[in-house]
């Protein structure tokens, strides 16, 4: 029994360079987003929680938890700009 499922995702890691990474994210419904993280520019999700609320979505929490996951730090409040 568990009450920390908190992350109703599947991450995929596409992409781990000296650039960043480029993750697949499955959503708990579905849908798939591709969340990328830049060294430079931070995090970006293509989700609307994250590109007009400009606020760390689910799927980049799951994402920053898979990193975690491997023991790999990076910041934890940088995300790219977007102009809408
Ligand atoms: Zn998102």
């Amino acid at each position: 029994m568990s009450t920390l499922t908190i992350y109703p995702t599947t991450v995929e890691t596409l992409l781990a360079d000296s650039e960043g990474f480029i993750f697949q994210v499955i959503g708990s419904h579905g849908d798939i987003y591709i969340v990328g993280y830049d060294y430079v520019d931070g995090w970006f999700c293509p989700c609307p929680d994250h590109i007009y609320r400009r606020r760390e979505c689910k799927h980049i929490r799951a994402c920053k938890n898979e990193l975690d996951l491997n023991h790999i730090c990076v910041s934890d409040d940088l995300f790219c700009e977007v102009t809408a």
